[in-house]
This record gives C-alpha cells, structure tokens and sequence, in this order.
C-alpha cells in the first residue's frame, strides 16, 4: 500500500517536472529535436487536454508516445485552434435566464416517428443515426408494453461532462448540455459515461459532408456533423434561440411532448399549442424522471402510459397517425 502510495507520488512528481520544463527541455526529453517536428509528433499523441491560463494564454496537455504528459502552448499544435469563434462562445452561453424542460406523455406516443424524422432532417443525419428514438418498453410478460420517446435527457448533474478530457462537451446555464465538435477529440469517454446511452459517434463521414463542407459550424444545430466526433440531442437549441419550440416537438402529430421553461413554470403542447403549469402537469399525472438513484437529475420528464389513447400496435402503419 505504501510502496503504491510512493510510486504515485514519484509519478506525478515526474509530472509534475516534466510540465514545469522549458520548452527546450520537452523537445529534448520527448525525443524532438525541433519545432518542425513537433507539429508531426503532436498529431500523433494519444490524446490532449486544454485548458486556459489566467495569465499566460492558452496551453494544451498532450500525453507523448512514451507515455508522459506535458503541457505546451497550443499555437505549437498541428491543427489546435486557441480561443473560440463567435458561434462557439454563443453556444456556451445559453439563454439568459431560461431553465428549459422537456416533458414526454407516454399515454399518447404510437410511434409515429415525425420526431425522429425531423430531427434528423434538421441535424442531417443518416435514418440509422438518432438523436432521438422511440424505444419499445415492456417492464414483465404480465404488463403492456408501450413506446417510449427518448432524447438526452440534459442532465443537471450530467457524467458525460466531467468525463470530457477536452471541455469539448459541457452544460449551459439555461440547462441544455451540448458539444463543441470543433473540441471532441472522439475519445468516446462520454458515450462510456452517459448511462441513457444518448450519445452517438459519427464513424462514417456526414451525410452533407460536400453540401456543408463551407458552412460555418454551429454548436446549437451541431452542423455540418464532423466524422470521428460525438453527438446527441442539442433540445434543438439553435430554435430555441429563435423563440421556437424543438424540431421533435412541433413534428410529432400525437401531442406526446410539452417543452418550456421551469423557471416560468410553463410548458407549451408541440401538437395543440397548449400552455399549462409545468408543477401540476407532473402532479396530476404522475410525472417521473428515468433512473433518478444516480443522482443525474434529468431535465427531460416522463408521464406514465396509463389511460393510453392508442393500444400497442408495432405493424399499426406509421401514416396512419391521429392528430389529437
Ligand atoms: S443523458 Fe447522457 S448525454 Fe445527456 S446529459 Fe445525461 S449523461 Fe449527458
Ligand atoms: S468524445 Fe466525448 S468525452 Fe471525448 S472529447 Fe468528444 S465530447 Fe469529450
């Protein structure tokens, strides 16, 4: 125990050193005997964590071929842009505020899929690819089994953040938990710790890649999509920007979902454009959040399947859809 204990303290104290060197003294130690060279060999570090020092600009942490972390300034990184474009620092920010909130009416989801439709539309991706997917629940053999929609659910507490080597990932004030792929190394750690498994990784080039290619990146629309990076449910931030509800929630026919603002108290119907109180909405109909023993505090809730409008039916023809 003592001799672990030990040989962590001469680790990090090797560390410790190593970040402290000069410059020269890291192209030395890594084996790199110039500046040219270093761009090469920062390509090919396993993986870099940034992060921005008060006084002294900005500064990445790469882990070398050997196995040692060092931190360097990140002009000297093939690739690695400092600071943040302007669509970047406004998808930090959020709404001032806003609290958004989703609420998901179970009794009335028949699979119709318009969510999923219009969000990949918007988001531009393949039909295999979700942001959003409505899953077939069926808690015994002896209960029925009913669909559920389901999104990031924009936790308060949210793992795939603090997992994020890169603050490629991160939660904004008005609650919404986004992604910068402009940071996302696709190290995939967040998909490893979100436990709705609400993430997704872009293995194939995107779908527009030629159509977007001279489109400015957008955090809050996550377009154009960028191969080898993560994404998931943005609440259809870039709408909400523009006063809109989300693309899922003016598509769906079947008045499933209520998105709004819990700081007002209100949230308005995406099918009949009803506004009601958010506090007795979830009071009079039971409303719950998925797995609440971890402590991720959900900002998506759910309304039980009971009293259900349409009976399970996975063959119902989609097109068949009611409008309520
Ligand atoms: S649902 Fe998963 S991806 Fe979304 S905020 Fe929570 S932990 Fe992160
Ligand atoms: S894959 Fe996830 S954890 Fe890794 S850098 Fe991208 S957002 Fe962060």
């Amino acid at each position: 125990m003592g001799g672990k204990k030990n040989k962590n303290k001469a680790e990090n104290t090797d560390i410790q050193q190593t970040l402290e060197a000069s410059r020269r003294d890291f192209l030395k130690k890594a084996g790199i005997s110039g500046a040219a060279v270093l761009s090469g060999a920062a390509a090919v570090l396993a993986g870099y964590r940034h992060e921005k020092s008060k006084n002294k600009g900005e500064f990445v942490k790469v882990l070398t071929t050997d196995n040692k972390l060092v931190k360097i300034a990140a002009e000297e990184v093939e690739g690695y842009e400092p600071g943040l474009k302007e669509l970047q620092k406004r998808g930090r920010e959020g709404i001032p505020g806003k609290k958004w909130v989703m609420i998901i009416d179970l009794s009335k989801c028949r699979n119709a899929r318009k969510c999923i439709e219009a969000c990949q539309s918007a988001h531009h991706l393949r039909p295999y690819e979700y942001h959003i997917n409505t899953l077939v629940m069926q808690e015994s053999v002896n209960t029925p089994a009913y669909f559920m929609p389901k999104p990031c659910q924009h936790c308060d507490n949210p793992p795939c953040v603090s997992v994020c080597p890169v603050d490629a990932t991160f939660k904004r004030q008005d609650g919404v938990v986004l992604i910068d792929n402009e940071r996302c190394i696709g190290c995939r750690f967040c998909i490893a710790a979100c436990p709705y498994s609400a993430r997704m990784f872009h293995w194939e080039e995107p779908v527009n890649a030629q159509a977007d290619k001279d489109k400015e990146y957008d955090i809050e629309l996550n377009v154009p999509q960028k191969k080898g990076t993560i994404s998931k449910c943005l609440f259809s931030s870039d709408r909400l920007r523009e006063n809109q509800l989300p693309y899922c929630v003016s598509a769906c026919p079947n008045g499933v979902y209520y998105f709004g603002d819990e700081n007002e108290d209100a949230v308005t119907n995406g099918t009949t454009k009803e506004t009601v109180k958010l506090s007795e909405l979830l009071k009079q109909n039971g409303g719950y959040r998925l797995m609440p023993e971890l402590g991720t505090q959900p900002r998506v809730y759910y309304l039980p399947p009971k009293n259900r409008i349409f009976d399970f039916d996975q063959d119902k023809p989609r097109e068949e859809d009611l409008i309520i």
